[in-house]
């Protein structure tokens, strides 16, 4: 079957199945043009042939959600759970709500889920999931009855032991728990068929922090590597999400100066530093007011660019936390040509292919989301052990074990780094995690 496995071919073959899923073919390349070197070196892997197996899904379950808004209509969204690979554990992967979701997006982010679960050392595989559903200017009952509708489907194709889906943009704490309860409903059953609960039943501590504080741990692992610390650097970051806002306040911890944070608006920039108490302004202002970022500049008097990204800010360190494909070619030789020394991908695939050679090229420490934000699904595999084990465990502990897991992540990268002197960390990543789902694989036999 790869008789010929250049990459050009494969990736032929790959697009030809998958015709205009282009964030799909952007996912696979990258992980192909890492791994491909390394297969031909195993032929093992090669003539099982497990890149191809791996990169098309186990199966992608399509349906409708009709659900019915507080004016009384009836409105119809699209959802979906594309389960990539159970290999090394359960499906585990987030539920998207935004109106750019479609099956590229979320096989894209399915098959990056397989790299980033291995990574972790929790026995999950990998899954993503979510619907064209936008709860932006939804109130809170219109939220719940999307929520109920969706899970009336979707919990057909879920369980503890099966699937178990987490949150991600557009699903927080609140859609979390209506999905949770209208499963219980349905099931009659309390299970840890969900992460990202709230406290009171069956939650995790530090799960929402964890993709944030996982992600400024991994740039803390990367600069002590060389000698170097956050303390004192300054810290570009776009997003004003879960994961920017956890990021920004271990950043604030661990002495660094947070400059920028920004939505689908614009961006804020507050040259003195976000400190602590602004921070907490905006968690407020982000996570239960749901408001804009520019009510952060009009509150602190500082720069709102309407529209931009915080890309052009001199800065040490770059966290973009917001979404896909948000820092292109030209955004990269800006950030090299202002003196940035390092770019930490805390959402997933925010920068393009292009984008990561100039920074790469330039030497400029780059980590994967893969590998810098799966701080997020290892908590949620901590809070599927503590669902099983029905205990729950402390912050100080979980924390502790999240520094941990980032650290490993950290050494696997760093081990299979074929670059001499200067760490690839995307082929790290991307080999660290493909051979132990690969081995898996083999170990099933066909
Ligand atoms: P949230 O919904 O909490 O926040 C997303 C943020 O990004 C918001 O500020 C949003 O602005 C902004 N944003 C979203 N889409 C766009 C867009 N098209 N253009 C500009 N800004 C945009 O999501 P999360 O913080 O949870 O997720 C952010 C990223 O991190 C995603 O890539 C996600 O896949 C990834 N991730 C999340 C994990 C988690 O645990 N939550 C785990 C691992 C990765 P606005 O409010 O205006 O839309």
């Amino acid at each position: 079957m790869y008789s010929d496995l250049s990459l050009a071919h494969f990736m032929d073959g790959l697009k030809k199945r998958n015709p205009g899923e282009l964030e799909f073919h952007q996912a696979v390349y990258e992980v192909a043009e890492s791994v491909m070197p390394f297969i031909l070196d195993n032929p093992v892997y090669q003539h099982a042939a497990i890149l191809q197996r791996m990169t098309e899904p186990d199966r992608s379950i399509i349906f409708k959600v009709i659900w019915e808004d507080d004016a009384g209509n009836l409105r119809l969204n699209r959802g979906y759970r594309v389960q990539f690979n159970n290999s090394i554990g359960p499906y585990k992967g987030g539920l998207r709500f935004h109106p750019s979701v479609n099956l590229s997006i979320l096989k894209f982010l399915g098959f990056e889920q397989t790299f980033k679960n291995s990574l972790t050392t929790l026995p999950m595989g990998a899954a993503k999931g979510g619907a064209d559903f936008n709860p932006k200017g939804k109130s809170d009952r219109e939220v719940m009855r999307f929520c109920q509708s969706f899970m009336t489907e979707l919990s057909h194709h879920i369980g503890p032991d099966t699937d178990i889906p987490a949150g991600d943009i557009g699903v927080g704490a609140r859609e979390i728990s209506f999905m949770f309860g209208q499963y219980k409903r349905l099931r009659h059953e309390f299970t840890g068929v969900l992460t990202g609960k709230a406290l009171e039943f069956g939650g995790s501590l530090i799960r929402t922090e964890a993709t944030g504080y996982g992600a400024a741990f991994f740039m803390e692992e990367m600069l002590a590597h060389r000698g170097d610390s956050i303390r004192g650097k300054t810290c570009v970051l776009s997003g004003s999400g879960n994961v920017a806002l956890y990021c920004a306040e271990k950043i604030i911890q661990l002495g660094g100066k947070v400059v920028t944070f920004s939505d689908s608006t614009g961006f804020i920039y507050d040259e003195q530093g976000i400190n602590a108490e602004k921070l907490d302004y905006l968690i407020k202002l982000k996570t239960f007011q749901r408001g804009r970022i520019s009510e952060y500049a009009d509150k602190y008097q500082c720069d709102f660019f309407v529209d931009e990204k915080p890309w052009g800010v001199r800065c040490d360190l770059a966290f973009p936390c917001a979404t896909q494909n948000e820092i292109d070619k030209q955004d990269a030789h800006t950030l090299v040509s202002n003196g940035c020394m390092a770019v930490v991908e805390g959402a997933n695939m925010p920068t393009t292919i292009e984008a990561i050679k100039v920074l790469q090229h330039a030497k400029l420490l780059f980590a994967p989301g893969k590998a810098a934000n799966a701080g997020g699904v290892a908590l949620s595999g901590l809070e599927m052990t503590q669902n099983s084990v029905r205990m729950s465990w402390s912050a100080e502990d979980l924390e502790a074990r999240l520094a941990n897991i980032m650290k490993d992540i950290h050494q696997q990268c760093v081990k299979y780094n074929e670059d001499g002197d200067y760490i690839n960390y995307v082929n790290g990543a991307n080999i660290a995690g493909f051979i132990k789902v690969a081995n898996a694989m083999l170990a099933y036999g066909v």
